[in-house]
């Protein structure tokens, strides 16, 4: 077989941004996986010898015969791009040719690879340069190890200027949990000096494989959407670049919902692209953008955006460690997410199925009801033949049953019953109204305020309201929100919003002055009404202020509970 990896033609890499990119244990480990990617590896084995300064990756990828062996740490030289058009189609996540060369200068490389369908597998040892220094058969399974030992050896003031061990550990397990969650598929084993590290199994998703990453989420905190969205229409200067621009593009996205998860840091915002982890300043604000109001003060979401984009509308090559991307039409991809986001957050017969139908419970009991002729709530026994939900109509699927307590709302659905806190249901359905239409309208005789400060009074001019002075320390208000003005404590709640915040703090608290108070008592009819307009606001789960709307009890827990899986005749101990 003749060699497939080729140095680049000179033009070619001058286009290629210049840079050394090993420079940590943490780079040397993703360049390597990087590598057993990008040869299709199912399974990956890292083993790290710190005080060795000895990393070794192991995969079960396509491999490499004799001639790419001896040509693979060459500089430039690479199987994955040939010419400089192929810049615009790159699916790889390396490209450049140049990691395995850079490694030859900063470390000792040995590669020993078998390719699938090969007899034979080789051992090669690179010197300087990537030179070839020995060559021998060795006996080993279809795949690739790939062994940098004395890394910056010859270097010792790039030695010197890491930070701990411990840290540098920390920096290679981050490195490869953010890889892993970009390739679900792929199954791990870390090794440190002889002893295993952590381990990665494989996962249908990403969703799946997540809480292995993050111990404290659970499966069912997390709701994932996939959607399908035909790429942009290219602006007239890539028309020349594009090449055949009919491909679809996919965002999937695992959100951990409002109600159950979030952090105190923005650090589970993350972004990749096309199986790459990136930094998009921009995507990561428009992530949280997607979760504003939904979170208590100072909490942030866990959002992973996975963006699978066809090649051609992606510039990988803006710096060399490839984490900066310059993504075209990036507003275009913003709007998308953002729908994505608000699929994801949405309470929908769709979403509510996948929790509830997936447990083992709920598939023991669809069995034992099979054969029991025992049936839950007849009405609605039919849900599976429902048409699927389309994420353009909710069908009301909540059914008011009773009020507790004059502030819970006892909801039945398909898949068990919910609690639903009237107070900050309603409170939801009036923020979203507000954030849609912020309507001022004026009112005659105008509202009289007493002694408010030149702060106060810049404040209400700001949301928008018309303000005069109206006498010694009097103000007249000439206009106030519409949905305040029916109340009577309407001067009491323009003075709450004259004591600070932004618009939407003041949408907030119009919100929640306004909306039903708990201790109100409430006929099926109203309560009905505020359940149809609350499982159809956006962001369902949580009150402006980040607090949970309702408590699920979802029939497969309540069949849990009650032991309904129990068979009858064994449990009567016949
Ligand atoms: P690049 O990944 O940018 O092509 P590298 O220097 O990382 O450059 O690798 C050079 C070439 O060596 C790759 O293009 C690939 O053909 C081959 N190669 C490297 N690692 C592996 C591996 N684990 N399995 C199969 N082929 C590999
Ligand atoms: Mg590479």
């Amino acid at each position: 077989m003749a060699s497939t990896i080729q140095a680049l033609p000179k033009e070619v890499v001058y286009l290629i941004t210049a840079g050394e990119v090993i420079d940590s244990f943490a780079s040397v480990v993703k360049e390597l996986v990087e590598n057993s990617l990008d040869a299709g590896a199912t399974r990956i084995v890292v083993s790290i010898w710190p005080e060795q300064w000895r990393i070794r990756v192991a995969d079960n990828g396509c491999g490499m015969n004799l001639d790419d062996l001896q040509q693979a740490a060459t500089a430039h030289s690479t199987s994955k791009i040939r010419s400089s058009a192929d810049l615009w189609k790159i699916n790889s996540l390396g490209f450049r040719g140049e990691a395995l060369h850079s490694l030859t200068n900063l470390a000792d490389l040995e590669i020993l690879s078998r390719p699938v369908g090969g007899k034979l597998g080789w051992r090669v040892l690179y010197g300087y340069g990537g030179e070839v220094l020995e060559v021998d058969v060795t006996a080993i399974a279809p795949g690739t190890v790939v062994t940098v030992s004395n890394l910056f050896g010859n270097c010792s003031s790039r030695r010197q200027g890491l930070p701990t061990t411990a840290q540098q550990m920390k920096a290679v397990q981050a490195t490869i949990h953010q890889i892993a969650l970009c390739h679900p598929g792929v199954t791990w084993q870390i090794c440190q000096n002889d002893r295993q590290w952590f381990t990665i199994s494989r996962a249908a998703t990403t969703g799946q494989l997540l809480p292995q990453i993050l111990p404290q989420v659970r499966q069912g905190d997390l709701q994932e959407v996939k959607l399908e969205v035909p790429n942009p229409v290219n602006s007239e200067d890539r028309i020349q670049q594009s090449t055949v621009n009919s491909q679809q593009s996919a965002i999937h996205l695992v959100v951990g919902l409002p109600d159950r998860c979030h952090r105190h840091r923005p650090d589970w915002v993350r972004v990749a692209i096309n199986g790459r982890m990136v930094k998009s300043a921009e995507l990561e604000q428009t992530i949280l953008s997607a979760f504003h109001k939904t979170l208590p003060r100072d909490r942030y979401p866990i959002c992973f955006l996975h963006l699978a984009i066809s090649p051609d509308q992606i510039n990988w090559n803006r710096n060399p460690a490839k984490t900066e991307i310059y993504l075209n039409e990036i507003t275009y991809w913003q709007e998308q997410i953002i729908v994505g986001i608000n699929q994801a957050l949405r309470i929908s017969d769709a979403n509510l199925k996948e929790t509830v139908h997936t447990t083992r419970v709920s598939k023991l009991l669809k069995a034992a009801e099979a054969k029991g002729g025992y049936n839950f709530n007849p009405q609605n026994s039919n849900d599976d033949e429902k048409i699927p939900d389309s994420s353009l109509s909710t069908p009301n699927f909540l059914k008011a049953v009773a009020q507790v307590s004059n502030t819970y709302i006892v909801a039945e659905h398909p898949g068990g019953m919910w609690l639903v806190e009237q107070h900050i249901a309603h409170e939801r359905v009036l923020y979203e109204q507000l954030c849609d239409n912020w309507q001022l309208i004026s009112v005659e005789p105008p509202i009289i305020l007493y002694q408010l400060s030149p702060a106060q009074v810049l404040q209400l001019q700001r949301i928008g309201l018309d303000i005069e002075p109206f006498g010694e320390q009097l103000w007249a208000v000439r206009n106030l929100p519409a949905m305040l003005q029916q109340r009577e404590d309407c001067a009491q709640a323009i003075l709450e919003l004259s004591l600070g915040g932004d618009l939407q703090t003041a949408q907030v608290a119009v919100a929640c002055r306004s909306a039903i108070r708990n201790g109100t008592p409430m006929n099926l009819q109203e309560m009905q009404t505020l359940l149809d307009n609350w499982q159809r606001t956006r962001n369902p789960r949580t009150c402006p202020h980040g607090r949970p709307i309702y408590l699920s009890l979802e029939e497969s827990a309540l069949a849990r509970f009650f032991r309904r899986n129990w068979v009858i005749g064994k449990s009567h101990g016949i």
